[in-house]
């Protein structure tokens, strides 16, 4: 696995392949194949930084560590969302930071806070640059430059309490780097959002982000036991218990806070065994509806394994035709996917049976072990997709949001019905539930469209659309991926007036000049 993604694409590029040839049959059929022609490389901008804060920035990191070359910079451009994509492929590399600056420590950290403040240029900090709602974009109008604070050279593991079960990481870790130094210790985060690979610690935190076995180990915010936060104000500690009712909850305002109030430098995280048993299966239901009522009633019995996931009709039907290999019957309805982990093989089969019985009486059918242990392989392996379907004309691209059980159905419909109006009846709109609590469950959509000659124009409107569906009919903009610069004139209508006031408030307090990420989450 490189550790650096394409510019304008995911992942590593040896994992990178074309269309196989039956999916380019069917996008054939389907939209009609397009080819794009490859990305040529462009160059950035020249550094607006002065030589006086490039020196001063190089007082506090060394010199190696201040990066002013086109490569580096192109690498610091924006996130991989598919606008993001869009541009970098268009060569559009305005947003490029004009350095990129990589601290040592907490206090170095403290210390380019301070710069920025004193010298009005933009700080924006970057764990592993998966960002797909624009959090990496920082506003420029008000700012002499904006400096990339890449936290790559961040990543021990601080310290970990074998007894409460918890684990100090630094931000710059990413998902793997961090689970391989937990699992020395026989401890795992369990946190597996699909941009694991290349997603970091500091990242999870700033955006809430939420794995695929949040059902077992919770999403990132509830693994969150303690933060340490590097603010204009100075050293923000928090965490000192693991419950507590002193006061409101701080650690909450710093998680999701995108980089907005201050840089994330460690987080305590609660840690479970390394699991020894896993057991991945497959269910069929004979609809979406179903199948979300099963989820249901796991979440509100206290049965949630640790994975589950449900394909909606669309979404069944097209993994089934891609991956026609994986054996068995044909599947009709819904698929969903279930997961069990855990240290004891009884406890693991006692837990499974349970859910099994369960699903079965909301009218499941079990498919065996085969699909399920398939999901598992291919888990990572979508985004490589996204760009083999740009590469062909196609426009692909993922939303998501979460809502109340008894809006379920209202805000899938609601959401769906935006992108095809949008869109155009030839749209695909495809849907998963990942996520699911006692109360309400995420509603994750993934589109693919023709993508004419202005692709970029055409999804920005579809996505204004489905997010205008989401908030009309009280849904949240984000269940996962962040607010950004992409979602907040929705955001600022979702926590009304007074939220945003108190967010805003607490900006001025903590960033007096307003060069954390200026532009992104604060409405
Ligand atoms: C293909 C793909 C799949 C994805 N799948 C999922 C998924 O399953 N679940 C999910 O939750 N998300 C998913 N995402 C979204 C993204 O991976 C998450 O938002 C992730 O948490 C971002 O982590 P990062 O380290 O890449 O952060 P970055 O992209 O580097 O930064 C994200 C935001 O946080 C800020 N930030 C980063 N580090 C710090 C810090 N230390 N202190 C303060 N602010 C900081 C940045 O300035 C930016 O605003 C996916 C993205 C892609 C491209």
């Amino acid at each position: 696995m490189t550790r650096e993604m394409h510019p304008a694409r995911w992942g590593d590029p040896k994992l990178a392949g074309a269309l196989p040839d039956s999916t380019r049959e069917l996008v054939e059929y389907a939209f009609g194949v397009q080819d794009r022609p490859a990305v040529e490389v462009v160059a950035v901008p020249p550094s607006a930084l002065s030589e006086e804060i490039l020196a001063e920035l190089r007082g506090i990191v060394g010199v190696e560590q201040v990066l002013l070359d086109d490569e580096t910079r192109r690498l610091r451009t924006r996130g991989k969302s598919t606008p993001d994509l869009l541009r970098a492929r268009s060569g559009d590399l305005a947003d490029a930071p004009d350095a990129v600056v990589r601290p040592a420590d907490h206090q170095q950290v403290l210390a380019l806070i301070e710069l920025a403040q004193r010298h009005r240029f933009a700080l924006v900090p970057f764990g592993g640059g998966t960002s797909v709602t624009g959090g990496l974009v920082a506003r420029r109008d008000d700012v002499v430059g904006v400096v990339s604070l890449d936290l790559i050279r961040m990543k021990a593991l601080r310290e970990v309490d074998p007894i409460s079960m918890t684990a100090v990481l630094e931000p710059g870790l990413r998902g793997p780097e961090a689970e391989a130094l937990l699992a020395e210790h026989q401890m795992t985060l369990g946190h597996y959002p699909q941009s694991f690979e290349y997603a970091s610690i500091g990242g999870f935190a700033a955006t809430r982000s939420s794995g695929q076995s949040s059902a077992g180990y919770g999403r990132f915010d509830a693994l969150v036991v303690g933060l340490e936060v590097a603010t204009a104000k100075g050293t923000l500690v928090l965490g000192s218990s693991p419950a507590n009712a002193a006061g409101p909850d701080l650690r909450q305002l710093m998680l999701g806070s995108e980089g907005a109030f201050g840089v994330i430098t460690a987080v305590r995280v609660r840690v479970r065994a390394l699991p020894t048993v896993k057991q991945y299966e497959a269910w069929q239901f004979p609809s979406f509806a179903d199948g979300a009522d099963a989820m249901r009633l796991l979440a509100q019995n206290g049965q949630l394994p640790t994975v589950i996931r449900l394909s909606d009709e669309n979404e069944t039907a097209l993994n089934l035709a891609s991956h026609s290999n994986v054996g068995g019957d044909t599947v009709t309805g819904c698929l969903m996917v279930i997961g069990f982990e855990g240290t004891d093989v009884e406890a693991v089969a006692a837990k499974r049976g349970a859910v099994a019985a369960l699903l079965t009486r909301a009218g499941g059918e079990e498919l065996g072990a085969e699909r399920g242990e398939a999901w598992v392989q291919g888990r990572f392996a979508a985004p490589y997709l996204r760009d083999a379907l740009l590469d062909a004309g196609v426009l692909v691209e993922t939303l998501e949001t979460a809502t109340f059980w008894s809006k379920r159905d209202e805000v899938y419909q609601a959401v769906r019905d935006a992108l095809v109006a949008e869109l155009g009846e030839k749209a695909l709109v495809l849907c998963h539930i990942s996520h699911v609590y006692e109360t309400g469950c995420s509603l994750y959509f993934t589109v693919a469209a023709p993508g004419g000659d202005e692709p970029l124009t055409t999804w920005l409107a579809a996505k204004a659309a489905a997010t205008e569906a989401m908030v009309g009919h009280g849904a949240t903009v984000s269940h996962h991926h962040a607010v950004g610069s992409d979602h907040r004139p929705w955001f600022a209508r979702e926590i009304g007036p007074v939220g945003v006031d108190i967010l805003r408030a607490v900006k001025a307090e903590l960033d007096p000049a307003g060069v954390l990420n200026p532009g992104v989450m604060i409405p």
